[in-house]
């Protein structure tokens, strides 16, 4: 059983069915309906030390980490974040670590105008948890669900430079020295695009963040919207230092299927693409088109020569060992 087939079989169906639940398991957030023109995306992801960041971690960055995917989440919805509740699990009550840790938090909150409201405290292994709550006018929450025939796929900044930094820290990957800063900074300080997101709410047919891969990712979006992709390999946006890794003799292993990428991906109607395209511009947000959503069901990924490319389709999964 992995991880989707667990949640699907004893989480998705079977308890209380509310009127005012708009959209249930399944997404990057769950819409809830409070008022008539208001709706509430509620989102929660759990880290674990050294399985979502390595142990030596500093508590500035886990803090940072937890907020930012947390954030990314409510920004592939289309939500302005509100309020937060954590859930911290901490082996021993360390001063100077939850001092960080706390500062980490509010610096990134305070960017976003998320209020910390409340949370629990137990002892146990490192794990940070967090619950977030933003607001959407009705109707108007992106999901994974909407993408149609003959729209075009986008993604935000670049994938594969987190994947990278976990790699180097590991000491897995040989690349130059002059990278690995930038590398490790994006794998411990993500990026959430949040304003972007809130762009996108009248303009995107489906949008998802990346998590787990590219490639996993937009296959939610294909599978949610029952529809399949064609994609360019060399339209898929990676760093100079990922280019440096590539000619390296690197794969795109990386940045197709490692994910912790938290970009956004999502999938426009050709007619919104120039108005989409200024708003990101004046955001200072990079912006690629990397291919067009088919009616076909499946992804495929064309290499250069036009042959397709063979990936490993299936991103992340905690209980795929
Ligand atoms: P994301 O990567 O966007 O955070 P996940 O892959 O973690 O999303 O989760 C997929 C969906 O399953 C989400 O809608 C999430 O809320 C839901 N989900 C995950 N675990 C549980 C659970 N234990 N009970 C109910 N829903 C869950
Ligand atoms: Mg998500």
């Amino acid at each position: 059983m992995n991880e989707f087939s667990l949640i699907q079989r004893f989480f998705t169906s079977g308890g209380v069915s509310r009127d005012d639940v708009v959209l249930g398991v399944g997404d990057d957030g769950a819409v809830v309906r409070c008022s008539p023109d208001q709706e509430w995306v509620m989102t929660s992801d759990i880290l674990l030390a050294g399985r979502h960041f390595p142990k030596a971690t500093t508590a500035y960055d886990v803090a940072y980490k937890a907020l930012a995917v947390n954030l990314s989440d409510l920004a592939a919805m289309g939500a302005e974040p509100a309020w937060a509740s954590l859930q911290l699990v901490l082996p021993e009550a360390d001063e100077r670590w939850l001092s960080d840790f706390a500062r980490g938090f509010y610096e990134l909150a305070k960017g976003y105008d998320l209020q910390l409201v409340g949370g629990d405290t137990v002892r146990g292994p490192l794990a940070v948890g967090l619950h977030l709550c933003g607001g959407v006018p009705t109707g108007k929450a992106l999901t994974r669900g909407g993408a149609q025939s003959g729209d075009l796929i986008y993604v935000t900044g670049s994938v594969g430079d987190a994947a990278l930094g976990l790699g180097i820290l590991q000491g897995t990957i040989d690349l130059a020295q002059n990278h690995h800063p930038q590398l490790i900074h994006r794998l411990n300080r993500p990026t959430p695009r949040v304003q972007e997101g809130i762009v996108l709410r009248d303009r995107a047919s489906a949008a998802i963040d990346l998590s787990d891969g590219l490639v996993a990712d937009l296959g939610h979006i294909l599978s949610s919207s029952g529809v399949g992709a064609n994609i360019e390999l060399g339209r898929v946006p990676v760093s100079d230092a990922y280019e440096a890794y590539l000619q390296g003799g690197g794969d795109w292993a990386f940045a197709l299927s490692h994910g912790d990428d938290y970009e956004l991906c999502f999938t426009l109607p050709p007619e919104h693409a120039v108005a989409v395209q200024e708003d990101f511009a004046s955001l200072a947000c990079p912006l690629r088109q990397i291919g067009t959503i088919e009616p076909g069901a499946g992804l495929r990924i064309r290499q250069m020569d036009g042959s397709l490319y063979r990936s490993d389709r299936r991103g992340f999964d905690h209980f795929s060992q």
